[in-house]
């Protein structure tokens, strides 16, 4: 075997171990030694859609947390979203630097938090800046438009959804949604103060009507003119609208991506777990679907990991590792064939919702990662210039770019084998 393969085998088995610790921390959760704390030098957590535990952590903890920063063989970030869970087999700590250890396994090795944003002492009128924009991972301003979605007013609401309940609890903004003029400042001062910032992403719950829902994304878009000319990567996550010429409006706004998500692939479940898109309707989503394909090139759609293969009582006693990897591939499967470019969440509950607390498997969990990202390379569906399968190429709370990661270097690993030692070197360069 060539040297050159070697090294890269080498650093690719490192890289596919820390990929599996990230899905066990994203399944298990991390608690967290007190001494954390101490040292304030990191991106505090927010609460950014959701609280991710039942338990509200003692003292300040990291929002997102790099495992791997990249290296010259593979130069790719393994972040992670910090999900506190005072049960959990991993613990942070502090001791001559930050590290998580796993008190099961012993397992131990060092992690980043990602550095503070400074967005909490800088203000918009009165309101803190990290009250309407949150920094997600190294380059994403991050806003939810709306904690209410219409879809709670008829009992409508996805039942894994938590975002109207966890405003209510733990307020973070003065009014549930924020008005578009302190969105718009709130943006252009992010940008001013943190140079590292490349994307803007936007979700809501749905607000009036779907079609204002996305009307309000189109003032933010208009109000942004500026921000987009330093080439600013835009995305929004949101249901679609009735009237789809409304995606042509968001795309002359600047908008370069949308993301819809089905959550739920398969049909029945679908009207079980999202009584409220199951009212926009399935077929009628996948019809947006392929508009928004159109009109953007390209569209996402997500689901969430863990759901998949509920029974329609959802009682969460019964949920299977193989099972849920079983449909959730199947979902995957299908998304693909249409030409849509599949996403996923992991589950995650701070018991606020009607499915209740799922105990995900790290490790079938990191199967499912690995065989999502082999069908999405191997769609062709990504283009051979794109690097990753979403914007954002931390993606913490989910593991669609590792996955991805894993299949593009385990093909790079299989032709380097084909080629001569000189030609190794060219390709490698
Ligand atoms: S559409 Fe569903 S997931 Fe999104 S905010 Fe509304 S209830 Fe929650």
């Amino acid at each position: 075997m060539s040297e050159i393969r070697h090294d890269l085998m080498q650093e690719y088995k490192h890289f596919e171990f820390l990929v599996r610790i990230k899905a066990d921390l994203l399944a298990k959760g991390i608690r967290v030694n007190q001494n954390v704390g101490k040292r304030k030098d990191f991106n505090r957590k927010q609460i950014h859609l959701y609280q991710h535990c039942a338990t509200l952590h003692p003292i300040d903890i990291p929002e997102d947390l790099v495992l791997y920063s990249g290296s010259m063989l593979i130069p790719e970030i393994i972040m992670t979203k910090f999900r506190y869970n005072p049960d959990s087999d991993w613990q942070m700590d502090d001791e001559n630097g930050y590290k998580l250890r796993n008190d099961r396994t012993g397992v131990e090795i060092p992690v980043e938090p990602t550095p503070q944003t400074g967005f909490d002492q800088h203000f918009i009128g009165e309101l803190p800046l990290s009250s309407i924009v949150q920094k997600l991972g190294t380059d994403v301003a991050g806003v939810v438009l709306s904690n209410w979605c219409f879809y709670f007013q008829n009992n409508h609401e996805c039942r894994f959804c938590e975002i109207f309940p966890t405003y209510q609890s733990q307020k973070t903004f003065n009014k549930a949604q924020k008005p578009i003029e302190q969105v718009v400042e709130g943006l252009k001062l992010a940008f001013q103060i943190d140079s590292h910032l490349k994307h803007v992403l936007i979700t809501s719950g749905n607000m009036i009507s779907y079609d204002h829902t996305v009307r309000e994304y189109i003032k933010i878009g208009e109000g942004i003119k500026e921000l987009k000319k330093k080439n600013i990567n835009f995305q929004a996550i949101l249901m679609p609208p009735e009237n789809f010429l409304l995606m042509d409006e968001m795309r002359n706004v600047g908008f370069h991506r949308v993301c819809m998500n089905l959550e739920v692939f398969d049909p029945q479940l679908f009207e079980i777990i999202t009584p409220g898109k199951a009212a926009y309707g399935y077929q009628r989503l996948f019809e947006a679907l392929d508009y928004a394909s159109k009109v953007f090139d390209i569209a996402y759609s997500s689901i969430v990991y863990g759901i998949q293969s509920l029974s329609p009582d959802l009682d969460v006693t019964k949920w299977d590792p193989a099972k849920e990897n079983q449909k959730a591939l199947a979902g995957v499967d299908g998304l693909l064939e249409k030409k849509i470019i599949p996403l996923f969440t992991v589950y995650h509950t701070s018991e606020r919702n009607a499915i209740g607390l799922i105990r995900i498997d790290g490790e079938a969990l990191f199967a499912f990662t690995s065989e999502y990202g082999q069908k999405v390379f191997s769609s062709g569906i990504i283009a051979e210039s794109q690097n990753s399968i979403s914007f954002d190429s931390t993606s913490p709370n989910d593991l669609i770019n590792d996955g991805y990661s894993l299949a593009k270097y385990q093909k790079e690993i299989a032709d380097l084998e084909t080629f001569s030692m000189e030609d190794q070197k060219v390709i490698r360069k």
